[in-house]
């Protein structure tokens, strides 16, 4: 049983730390909202009221930090303010949140300096996953920090990749969510122009899940109420990958592309698109719900 600080219980730390917590760890909870502090508690965290606190927990006693937090600018003042200098300079430091390759780099490389061992840990699957404990991890970190993670991070999700150096875990996750986002419009629209060439959509399905456009999008995901497994497109649109999360996700992968210099096309009209459907005021309906455009 090891002691875990964890700060940010919002729709996926909330089932993150309730995991951590049904696991055995005595987990130190802390956010700046109330009543997913109060969630927490119940669900067996011990609740703290500022991170510095929760972090710091006496001698030594903090093993690991583990954030999830809404964006980089976030991130990276609860670790400059809250984090490096407070918690034990043996705790290991794990972000889980979606943010920027730059600021994951610049946190870990200000971490590193202060003593710590840390590692950028970004998910993939959403609130169902988190809470069921069956997140996939990809990790940015070195060596022995990915190996300390590795046992932690088992408790929350199915799946722990090491993906490379710190910062290459947030790589991993926006170029993965920019072909999602991508690949969500090609079979949106590849639904849409079928029915209006006159082709039912489920023969459509049948065909191309069979053939060579197969992809996730179609298979596990389908944009279409009534066709392929159960998804969002059969419940309205609602819960799942919202579209403003995906939006979030694709703005931050065209800032890694400038930074990096990749010529990314595809991704770049997928961020306006998404835009467009964000700002028409659908940020909140699944991410699949985009096909409402193209029919
Ligand atoms: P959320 O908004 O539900 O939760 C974030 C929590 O952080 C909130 O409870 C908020 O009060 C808290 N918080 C903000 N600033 C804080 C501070 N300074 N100190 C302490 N607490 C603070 O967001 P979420 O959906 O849980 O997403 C968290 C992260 O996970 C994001 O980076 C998101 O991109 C990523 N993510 C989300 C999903 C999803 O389906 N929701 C899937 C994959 C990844």
């Amino acid at each position: 049983m090891t002691t875990i600080a964890f700060i940010g219980l919002g729709n996926m730390g909330g089932g993150m730390a309730a995991n951590l917590a049904k696991a055995g760890h005595d987990v130190r909870a802390f956010d700046l909202n109330g009543e997913a502090l109060a969630r927490a508690a119940e669900a067996g965290c011990a609740p703290f009221t500022c991170a510095r606190e929760a972090v710091a927990g006496g001698d030594g006693v903090v093993d690991a930090v583990v954030t999830m937090l809404p964006n980089g600018k976030i991130v990276s003042s609860v670790y400059r303010g809250d984090v490096i200098g407070h918690a034990p300079s043996t705790a290991l430091l794990l972000d889980c949140s979606t943010i920027d390759v730059a600021t994951a780099r610049n946190v870990e490389a200000a971490a590193s300096a202060a003593g710590y061992a840390m590692v950028d840990a970004p998910v993939s699957g959403g609130i169902a996953a988190a809470n069921a404990g069956t997140l996939t991890f990809m990790v940015g970190g070195k060596t022995a920090a990915f190996a300390r993670a590795q046992p932690i991070l088992s408790v929350m999700g199915k799946a722990v990749i090491h993906a490379g150096a710190p910062g290459a875990g947030q790589a991993a996750k926006i170029c993965n969510n920019m072909l999602l986002g991508a690949s969500m419009i090609a079979t949106a629209e590849a639904f849409a122009m079928a029915k209006k060439l006159g082709l039912d959509p489920q023969t459509f399905y049948d065909i191309s899940s069979k053939a060579s456009g197969q992809c996730w999008s179609m298979t596990s995901y389908c944009p279409l109420p009534g066709v392929g497994p159960q998804s969002p497109a059969d419940n309205d649109y609602a819960g799942g990958f919202a579209s403003a999360l995906m939006l979030k996700d694709l703005l931050l992968a065209m800032d890694a592309a400038r930074g990096a210099g990749a010529d990314t096309p595809m991704g770049a009209r997928a961020a306006q698109l998404y835009q467009a459907f964000a700002d028409a005021g659908n940020g909140g309906l699944d991410f699949s719900a985009i096909i409402k455009t193209l029919e």
